[in-house]
């Protein structure tokens, strides 16, 4: 049977919803097909982390798109949060990044003055002082107050719940077999439950995006790069900020558990978890939070992120193509930058001025031909 929408969204991740929920908003009547089901793969696997200025220190080109993204993304919680009435465990208390040895002192101090982002040196004892966990032996870290988190898991239960509530249609365990194509024009997809026709098609796939533009000879490369991470509990231990160290971090729950991470591997599309790897994360971030050697062990998980060569999605149209969009390879930054990416594919769509240049997220930036 065939299925007609004015926007098809292929991934039900955080980045196909929140592309859906700036199109419901729009008017657009909207349908998304996920392989599997809503949001299990990258974007409930992640660390969930909102951390805007730490990413304006280390990416200061690209300081106008996270400065968007944190302007947008507690309102864009509170509208899931008022249509679903499942809150996303928002916190910003911000993130301590702690220094270890005396030439990682040096670097990071040397940031610190002309850093374009709110963050603060604290000494060693200043350190101390806001968390007494973190090991004696550090010598400083930048403070970033302005940082926070948000649980995913809870954050695609309220996605999940707010579409529906809008009317989005979610069609789950609908794997897309291929795209429809009448000349230059994507018509939808051909999933494994018949033809889904729609206006526009928007490619948000994940780290499985570019096999999907493959058959159009669109070269748009995303990789998986698998990220472990475990949570645990311990009463004693009295973490308040996120703390990152040489090697991971670990992150304070409003449920009383610790999250802990992460790898970053390049296995292909293998999700197990492996003892080395969460052995090795966790001999890292006891470094510096001796106590996590006491805690009791909860779980572990792992994720796929969308990675792409220089870190940055993928965010715009397909030139030479008609009726589609891409907005894919997120890879560390998407759930930070889901929102501002609902609103950029929103606004190239109904083509409205862009908020923010979206020259340096091309699609086609690591090749521009398309050769059907
Ligand atoms: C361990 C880990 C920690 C992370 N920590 C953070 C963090 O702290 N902060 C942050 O901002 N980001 C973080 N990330 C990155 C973030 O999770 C990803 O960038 C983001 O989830 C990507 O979202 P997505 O929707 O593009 O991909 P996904 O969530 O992977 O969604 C893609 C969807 O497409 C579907 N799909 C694929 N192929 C098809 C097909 N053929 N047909 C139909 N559906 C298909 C998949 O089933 C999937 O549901 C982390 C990631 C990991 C793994």
């Amino acid at each position: 049977m065939a299925h007609r929408s004015t926007a098809l969204i292929i991934g039900g991740g955080v980045i196909g919803g929140a592309i859906a929920w700036e199109l419901t908003k729009l008017g657009m009547d909207c349908t998304i097909v996920d392989k599997g089901a809503f949001s299990a793969e990258a974007s409930t696997a992640s660390a969930g982390m909102l951390c805007p200025q730490a990413e304006i220190l280390d990416n200061p080109n690209h300081a106008e798109l996270f400065k968007q993204s944190q302007d947008l993304h507690r309102a864009w919680t509170e509208e899931l949060e008022a249509s679903s009435h499942i809150p996303v465990q928002y916190m910003q208390k911000g993130m301590l990044r702690v220094v270890l040895g005396a030439q990682e002192e040096a670097s990071a101090k040397a940031l610190v003055p002309s850093a374009k982002t709110a963050l603060e040196w604290l000494d060693a004892k200043d350190v101390l002082a806001l968390e007494s966990d973190v090991t004696a032996d550090v010598r400083g870290g930048i403070y970033f107050p302005e940082d926070g988190q948000l649980h995913p898991i809870y954050l695609a239960k309220s996605l999940y719940t707010a579409l529906q509530q809008k009317g989005c249609q979610i069609k789950e365990w609908t794997p897309v077999l291929n795209l429809l194509l009448e000349g230059e024009r994507v018509l939808g997809a051909r999933t494994t439950d018949g033809d889904y026709f729609a206006d526009y098609t928007i490619v948000a796939a994940g780290a499985w995006s570019s096999s999907l533009l493959a058959p159009l000879g669109f070269h748009m490369p995303v990789h998986p790069v698998k990220g472990q991470m475990y949570a645990v509990r311990y009463a004693s231990m009295s973490l308040q900020h996120i703390v990152q160290g040489p090697g991971g971090m670990i992150i304070p729950r409003l449920d009383g558990t610790f999250t802990v991470g992460v790898t970053h591997e390049e296995v292909g599309y293998d999700k197990r978890h492996t003892v080395e790897a969460v052995t090795q994360v966790h001999q890292r971030v006891k470094q510096f939070i001796p106590k996590l050697q006491e805690a009791i062990f909860v779980k572990t998980w792992a994720g796929l992120r969308p990675g792409t060569p220089d870190g940055f999605p993928y965010i715009g149209d397909i030139s030479g193509m008609e009726g589609v969009f891409v907005a894919s390879g997120h890879y560390t930054i998407g759930i930070l930058l889901a929102p501002i990416t609902g609103k950029l594919i929103g606004q190239l769509m109904t083509k409205e001025r862009p908020c923010i240049d979206t020259a340096p997220f091309r699609p086609d930036r690591f090749k521009t031909a398309v050769t059907l």
